[in-house]
């Protein structure tokens, strides 16, 4: 039986808006999986509110944290160390203690990894398209360029493209149907990190002509709200194979459950909790 008491180890997630989140569900439904005395919550939290939020973490000692929109750059300075995925992805989106110190990780980047995997892809040297240049595209360039892939980064805003280009070693282009268009057909994959797609918005879709693709290449979209985007549903209509957004949601929030218990998180219930959250 799942009880909350004196023992009960408290974990949780901060954001500004928090209540859509996806996370509580999930976590809890994995404490309850392997009856684990843990609970987690979701912390309504603004901007302003976020020194002093860490802070009581910090005095009471919260096991593990997540941070969502918009703090997962804001909550940086406010701790003592961060791994190298937070670093280089510059920003943050778990908390865990190491020791005495409070550090701050980004499992978005391996989540990413672990969902192409589960399809069977293996990315190591290939040559991919990131379609948009905010911090999930950060979080996929860093994912894509630890498995020595050639990035090319294309962005509605080049000046972004180009900065993350920089950051990441990529080829930046304008996202337009003109400049993707002589690349397609040289490409092993294609990642769509902008919003474009994303409920209530579900008509739009990046501008890719899926028939200039190889028939051997992959789709993946971060958009999970739908999760049969526009532009899976160009890619499936193709015949690529195809990579919805749930995986990294899952995975993201397996590998932030897993550095703060120690043990396997159990995926196909946090898989199972997500999908019913979503509708699916
Ligand atoms: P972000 O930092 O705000 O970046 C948004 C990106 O989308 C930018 O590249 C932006 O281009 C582009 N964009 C927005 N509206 C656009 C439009 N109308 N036309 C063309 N480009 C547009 O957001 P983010 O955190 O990177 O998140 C991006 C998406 O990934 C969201 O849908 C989010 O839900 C999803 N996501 C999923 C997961 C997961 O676990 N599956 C994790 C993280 C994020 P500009 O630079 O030109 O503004």
């Amino acid at each position: 039986m799942w009880t909350i008491d004196a023992e009960t180890i408290v974990t949780g997630v901060l954001g500004h808006p928090v209540r859509h989140s996806l996370s509580p569900a999930m976590h809890n439904a994995a404490f309850r999986a392997l009856d684990l005395n843990w609970v987690y919550l979701a912390f309504e939290t603004t901007p302003g509110a976020l020194p002093d939020a860490i802070a009581g973490v910090r005095g009471l000692r919260l096991r593990g944290l997540n941070l969502t929109i918009p703090h997962k750059q804001a909550v940086m300075p406010l701790l003592d160390g961060l791994t190298d995925a937070a670093q280089q992805v510059g920003a943050v989106n778990t908390l865990f203690w190491d020791g005495e110190q409070l550090v701050g990780d980004n499992t978005d980047a391996a989540g990413f990894l672990h969902a192409l995997h589960e399809r069977g892809i293996e990315p190591t040297g290939q040559t991919v398209l990131i379609l948009g240049a905010g911090g999930a595209a950060r979080a996929v360039a860093y994912a894509l360029l630890q498995q020595r892939c050639q990035l090319i980064v294309a962005n509605r805003t080049l000046e972004r493209a180009q900065q993350l280009a920089r950051a990441f070693t990529a080829t930046p282009l304008a996202m337009t149907p003109d400049a993707l268009k002589p690349l397609l057909n040289q490409l092993d994959g294609v990642v769509n990190c902008t919003a474009l797609g994303m409920t209530p918005n579900t008509d739009s879709c990046p501008p890719i002509e899926w028939e200039r693709l190889p028939d051997t290449a992959w789709a993946c979209d971060l958009v999970y709200r739908p999760l049969q985007t526009r532009f899976l549903q160009g890619a499936s209509a193709r015949g690529l194979t195809t990579i919805d957004g749930l995986g990294m949601l899952v995975y993201q929030g397996a590998l932030a459950f897993e550095r703060w218990t120690g043990v396997p998180a159990p995926i196909s219930t946090m898989r199972a909790v997500a999908e019913q959250a979503l509708g699916v």
